[in-house]
């Protein structure tokens, strides 16, 4: 078939004109120009043509009117057997619509919607048909492109299955959901399309009017940014990172809808929680830490300010001898006694009060609203009995005690750190009068703070000046009244304040962390002393004492330091006796009584200095192999005047004698005490009566035969 027929002069026309001559309703129909509309005989030749169709397919009426119709049907169409199936179907059901791409006269192509009706002569037989052609090239191509976008859009939120995405209605009815959507919120598809985004809302969300909200702000802003908690169908709640934007078909039209893509990131939030929380508290003990109890103190300061009134205390509470208790009982027993004692502060106060551990046994309490010092002390008190409470570990109890000082804040203070400063002042006070109690801090506390931490820092110089000197006591064999030997006991002499006792410094010294290179100066200075006093006086028997603090017993190279001491000053090593407290020596580690056991070994004796004020156990005084028990002097002074003070002497002396111990009386003043001790058999006194410390030299004279003294 050619593709533009030549006129054909028979049929055509006839047919034209049949139609034609029908008068108005072919004008009607040539005068409609929206729409093709032309006829077809059933052998398939065109038989009219309007003038739609003349615009439409661009074949004037007498090119193409006895043409095939196939002229203006696409190949492929034709392949697909039209026109004829269009037909066929349109005789059996009278009419069919189609829509199909046709052909115009430059070979150029449009989108038709096609409505196909088979035309019957009176008889009922079909003589042809009529087909009616709109070129839809247009819409069907935005529609196309649409659909094409849509359906783009559809795969693209049904394949994020890690992302929820829905889209919602401009009321915020859902109208499409992913498979993130499903498996993040839980609902089918099937569910939670047709209702309303709310459902994955917590209902306090809902009642404040969260999805209204940010609808409001996506059609206003074109999207709305939200990181909140969702609720899964199931009722669970997870944290997502969510946006809810504006679908418009163009950048200035009205919103269409909405489309929202959350995901899932509880985990994430979970482990920025866990780090906040572990940030701000402490792990053992679960107690907010130092940086959090910082910023409530902040706040209850800041209180303070605006509420003239208010006052708030601030405890400093320190455990006293933990540092025992972690070496006798080893870590993990004292991690656990810490976690108690946590949990004890925190039943004593009171919920809007802040219980924080601010460092290894610190603990920092903070009572947010207190009208009197007293009460504060009250609660101070409740805790100090919270912490002494015997703790039960296995079979063993544990008894701890705590030191605490006292701030109370008011908003004369400017700075959260003033409080904490004045409150640990407090509590170095209490510290200083013998710990287990607590102190308020006053003025007065800040300047005895101010002196001590002078006296650290003067003693840290102390050593490299030169500062300290050694005196020697003698001590006296009773039975005929020799010196046998010394006790050496160190001095400061302060550039200013002269000398100093021990009593004056020692504390300082021990929290300034001075006290082992203190004791371990005295240690060789004494050994020097010693040595000198055996060669150059040519006596051998003399021994030195020497006090050593619990501190010293810790360092593992102690043991070292004594035998190097001894080589130095080439002094045979049961010559050196050191003393160590009943104190330190009342519950001894593991580690302490092997210590000890080495000293021995290295054939030094030791003595039980202070005996009488600890509660020694006696088993304890053999196991260790102690050579010397010194009864305090507490129990000598006016002992003439007490039977009570001589039967302690007594039993003192014979528990020495019967473990093959030697017994020394302390601080023997007079000739009564002296003849009293004698009288009990006491091996050795030591005192003023005899001799005060003296200097070497002076010591020295003690020991010429010329110089003897006799008592
Ligand atoms: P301590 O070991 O009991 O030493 C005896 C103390 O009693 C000395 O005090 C001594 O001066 C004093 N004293 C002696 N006779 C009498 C007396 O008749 N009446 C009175 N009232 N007191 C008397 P000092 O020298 O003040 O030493 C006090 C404590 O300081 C010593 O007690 C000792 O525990 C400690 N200490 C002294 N030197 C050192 C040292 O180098 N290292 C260590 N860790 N502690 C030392
Ligand atoms: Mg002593």
């Amino acid at each position: 078939m050619e593709k533009k027929g030549r006129r054909s002069t028979s049929a055509a026309p006839q047919a034209s004109h049949r139609q034609g001559s029908d008068s108005l309703y072919g004008r009607l129909v040539d005068s409609v120009t929206e729409y093709a509309i032309f006829t077809v005989s059933p052998s398939g030749t065109v038989t009219s043509w309007n003038s739609g169709a003349e615009r439409t397919f661009g074949f004037a009426e007498d090119e193409i009117v006895g043409q095939d119709v196939r002229l203006l049907f696409t190949p492929e169409d034709i392949a697909d057997g039209q026109p004829a199936g269009e037909f066929t179907a349109a005789l059996n059901e009278g009419r069919v619509h189609r829509d199909c791409w046709h052909l115009r006269r430059d070979g150029t192509r449009f989108w038709a919607t096609n409505t196909a009706q088979p035309l019957r002569d009176e008889a009922g037989r079909p003589i042809g048909f009529s087909k009616i052609v709109r070129d839809s090239t247009e819409r069907h191509l935005a529609a196309t492109a649409l659909r094409e976008s849509e359906e783009r859009f559809r795969l693209l939120i049904e394949s994020a299955a890690d992302y929820a995405m829905f889209a919602i209605s401009l009321d915020g009815t859902i109208t499409l959901w992913n498979v993130g959507a499903e498996r993040l919120f839980g609902f089918r598809e099937s569910e939670a399309v047709g209702r309303h985004f709310s459902i994955i809302f917590t209902l306090a969300d809902i009642e404040n009017g969260e999805p209204e909200l940010e609808l409001r702000q996506a059609s206003a802003q074109g999207s709305a940014s939200a990181d909140r908690w969702y609720v899964r169908e199931d009722g669970t709640r997870f944290f997502a990172v969510s946006k809810l934007t504006r679908l418009a078909q163009s950048p200035s039209a009205a919103a269409a809808g909405f489309v929202k893509i959350a995901h899932d990131i509880t985990e994430r939030k979970h482990q920025e929680e866990v780090m906040r929380h572990e940030a701000f508290h402490d792990r053992l003990t679960g107690l907010p830490n130092r940086a959090l109890f910082s910023e409530h103190l902040q706040r209850v300061l800041a209180h303070a300010e605006r509420f003239r009134a208010r006052r708030f205390g601030l405890l400093f509470l320190d455990l006293d001898d933990f540092k025992a208790i972690n070496d006798r009982y080893g870590h993990a027993r004292a991690d656990i006694l810490l976690m108690e004692l946590a949990r004890r502060l925190e039943t004593v106060v009171r919920a809007e009060d802040v219980v924080a551990r601010f460092g290894g046994d610190e603990f920092t309490i903070l009572l947010t609203d207190i009208d009197r010092t007293e009460q504060a002390v009250a609660v101070a008190d409740a805790l100090r009995r919270a912490v002494a409470e015997p703790l039960l570990f296995d079979d063993h109890e544990i008894v701890t005690t705590a030191t605490i000082g006292i701030a109370i804040g008011s908003s004369a203070y400017e700075r959260p750190e003033h409080v904490l400063r004045d409150a640990d002042l407090a509590m170095y006070e209490a510290k200083a009068q013998g710990g287990n109690r607590s102190v308020v801090f006053d003025e007065r506390t800040r300047s005895r703070g101010a002196a001590r931490r002078s006296l650290e820092s003067e003693l840290r110089q102390a050593l490299e000046r030169h500062e300290f000197f050694v005196q020697y006591q003698p001590i006296v064999a009773l039975s005929n009244s020799r010196v046998v030997g010394f006790e050496a006991l160190v001095r400061w002499r302060h550039p200013q304040r002269g000398t100093l006792l021990p009593s004056e410094f020692m504390l300082a010294a021990h929290q300034a962390g001075l006290i082992v290179s203190i004791d371990g100066w005295v240690l060789e200075q004494a050994c020097r002393q010693l040595g000198a006093w055996q060669t150059d006086l040519g006596n051998p028997s003399v021994t030195m004492n020497v006090n050593q603090s619990g501190l010293d017993l810790a360092q593992p190279d102690f043991v070292a330091r004594i035998a190097g001491a001894l080589e130095t000053s080439a002094v045979a090593a049961d010559r050196l006796r050191l003393e160590f407290t009943e104190r330190t020596l009342m519950e001894p580690t593991q580690a302490v009584t092997e210590q000890l056991a080495r000293i021995r070994d290295l054939g030094v004796e030791f003595a039980v200095d202070d005996f009488g004020t600890g509660y020694f156990g006696l088993s304890a005084l053999r196991r260790f192999g102690a050579g010397a028990l010194k009864i305090d002097r507490s129990f000598i002074c006016g002992m003439n005047d007490s039977v009570e003070k001589t039967e302690i002497v007594r039993t003192a002396v014979t528990l020495a004698h019967n473990l093959r111990l030697s017994a020394t009386g302390m601080g023997v003043e007079t000739a009564g005490e002296a003849s009293a001790l004698r009288e009990l058999t006491c091996d050795y006194g030591q005192g003023n009566y005899f001799s005060r410390p003296l200097d070497a030299e002076r010591a020295t004279l003690m020991l010429h035969p010329a110089g003897a003294v006799s008592w």
